[in-house]
């Protein structure tokens, strides 16, 4: 018997200003209504996960793709992971510069490729081979992105230590106003009862040149398996990763917890264990979905075959 389809997607947990929201929103619902309309023709968990991101990719609202944030040097350096919950086969790339859909690539390893992740320039090489066109760096870097990046390095001198405060509620600082934390990401579940997940991210801004963060490594930014759950993750990666918190999400899943109770442990851990500050959707195969974040704000979007929501505060 066909399994009933669910499709979650998130861009970003961050203190998202009010000007701000309506973008979000009609972001996060874009991405939901292509990566609905795969599952809805019958299309796999692991094509809808990809459709919804490139969507998110597209849009400048977000961190990931054209408009993401630019590193130390004013570069794009993306990084973005697919994982497929059927078989535990995934894809990832790291430190890309000249693809203006990092999860393509990541989805042709993942298909193509006897290999998990690939990095850099040998990500470029692969993805090109494989039929995906390259651009310039300078084609996924916006003025917006240009502006933000000189102000942020303008006031750095009185910098504070640890990129924390750029995800954490208490952002008064005129700076952070306009910093946005957007990394996009979706979990899907299909008629064939198979789960998959993905996440794309420009990564933090101002970060060292080669810096990877949480979203592209498995188990931390992103992670699936039919037989726990599907998991994205945003926010800051370097204590999210430390608890390689989409797994460990998961496996309370695996152990009976329903996603939306284990989205939330998941917050709280991440919080109390490391002081960090992000959100995730998850969602297990057989339908459940949970959403949670500890920062202020969180975009995200759901559809079942009976309900459908957006918002950018979830407090249930
Ligand atoms: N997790 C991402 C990173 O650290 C950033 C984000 O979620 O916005 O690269």
């Amino acid at each position: 018997m066909p399994t009933d389809h669910v499709l979650v997607v998130h861009g970003g947990a961050w203190a998202m200003p009010d000007d701000m929201v309506d973008a979000h929103i009609r972001g996060v619902n874009n991405a939901l209504a292509v990566g609905w309309r795969v599952l809805e023709r019958g299309g796999s968990a692991l094509d809808a996960v990809e459709e919804a991101v490139v969507v998110m990719e597209d849009d400048e609202t977000f961190d990931a793709g054209r408009g993401s944030f630019l590193n130390r040097d004013g570069k794009v350096q993306m990084d973005a992971l697919i994982m497929d919950g059927a078989t535990l086969r995934a894809g990832g790339v790291g430190c890309v510069e000249r693809l203006r859909n990092p999860v393509r690539a990541a989805r042709k390893i993942l298909s193509e490729s006897p290999h998990v992740y690939f990095v850099a320039e040998g990500a470029e090489k692969f993805a090109a081979e494989h039929g995906l066109p390259l651009c310039k760096n300078e084609d996924l870097i916006i003025p917006r992105e240009v502006e933000r990046l000189r102000v942020y390095q303008a006031a750095q001198s009185a910098a504070k230590p640890d990129g924390n405060h750029l995800f954490a509620a208490e952002e008064t600082a005129s700076d952070d106003d306009t910093i946005s934390h957007d990394t996009v990401g979706a979990v899907a579940l299909d008629r064939d009862g198979n789960i998959a997940a993905a996440t794309s991210t420009g990564g933090t801004l101002n970060k060292a040149p080669g810096r990877l963060g949480d979203s592209s490594l498995i188990g931390c930014g992103c992670y699936a398996d039919n037989l726990s759950a599907a998991a994205s993750t945003t926010g800051w990666g370097e204590p999210i990763m430390k608890l390689v918190l989409a797994k460990w999400t998961a496996d309370r899943i695996a152990a009976g917890n329903l996603p939306e109770w284990a989205a939330k442990e998941a917050m709280n851990y991440l919080k109390q264990r490391v002081n960090g500050h992000g959100g995730i959707i998850v969602l297990d195969s057989a339908g459940h979905i949970g959403i949670a974040h500890n920062t202020p704000r969180m975009a995200w979007a759901y559809r079942t075959t009976q309900k459908q929501d957006a918002g950018v505060v979830r407090d249930t």
